[in-house]
């Protein structure tokens, strides 16, 4: 099951994304409310695998995924030539940071550049969305909290992460988390720990990774941020990103009005956004 949101911005509907169609959700459930926690708790995910219904080819926006997640939390340096290309050692515990709700942007929607920041910088990662509300879950059981995963580009302001002292702000301008096209449930994912990651940038491919070099994995991840820190339904855990940023680069590349990016996992979908100033 692909699940996605389209219609125009602020008013998504519920769909399903079926070979290169749209399964429309609200047609087949009148009272289906909006991909949020409630859509979780009150057992939507399960209702909508009976959805019968022929897709339908039609020409949509697409929005994030889902809406209003309580939490988009972020891993740093979580691939070792990720950490190296900064200057690093590999961290030896999970850095956890976290993305305003607010920067959620469509898969294709445009990436207006902040007035905060002249380096704004690409990073493609595989997000996790939790379909359940969970504390003190043991790895071997974490996967049971999985509604499906995504496709995240972590934009990044780098001059304000690095000149903030901390990164909340640099990761946070309005627009710097597409994420989509879909959420892609476990059962349609060929292998979690090997799916190849790449972002290109007007067509040059500057990331190639793979989940099979994530240092922390995702049981792992789950484990140690819900021991203490509830997670809810829709709440997005970024797994972080492969070397080939723009601002380790030799000179360092930054992305400019015109700039395309495009954020790839094999399987699970594409992320193209336009990048334009203010
Ligand atoms: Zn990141």
């Amino acid at each position: 099951m692909r699940l996605i949101r389209f219609g125009e911005k602020g008013k998504e509907r519920p769909g399903l994304l079926r070979g290169d169609g749209i399964v429309d959700l609200t047609r087949i459930f009148r009272d289906i409310p909006d991909i949020t926690a409630a859509f979780f708790e009150q057992g939507w995910f399960e209702r909508i695998k009976t959805a019968d219904a022929p897709a339908e080819k039609r020409e949509v926006r697409l929005g994030p995924p889902l809406a209003g997640p309580s939490k988009i939390i972020c891993l740093g340096k979580n691939y070792a030539d990720h950490a190296r290309e900064g200057g690093f050692e590999a961290p030896e515990k999970p850095i956890l940071f976290s993305k305003a709700p607010s920067a959620l942007n469509g898969p294709n929607d445009p990436i207006v550049l902040p007035l905060g920041s002249r380096q704004v910088d690409w990073e493609v990662e595989l997000a996790v969305v939790i379909g359940k509300r969970c504390k003190r879950v043991d790895a071997a059981d974490a996967f049971s909290c999985v509604a499906g995963v995504t496709v995240m580009n972590d934009v990044s302001g780098r001059d304000a992460q690095f000149g903030d002292g901390q990164w909340f702000r640099g990761k946070s301008f309005d627009g710097f988390a597409p994420l989509g096209p879909a959420v892609v449930t476990l059962d349609e994912v060929d292998d979690i720990d090997n799916l190849e990651l790449n972002a290109f940038v007007d067509g040059v491919c500057m990331q190639t990774g793979n989940t099979r070099n994530l240092i922390f994995k995702i049981p792992f991840m789950i484990e140690y941020i819900c021991r203490d820190m509830t997670l809810m339904p829709g709440d997005v855990i970024s797994t972080g990103t492969p070397s080939g940023v723009g601002i380790f680069r030799e000179p360092p590349v930054l992305l400019q009005p015109g700039s395309v990016v495009e954020c790839r996992i094999e399987g699970i979908g594409t992320l193209v956004n336009p990048v334009i100033g203010q």
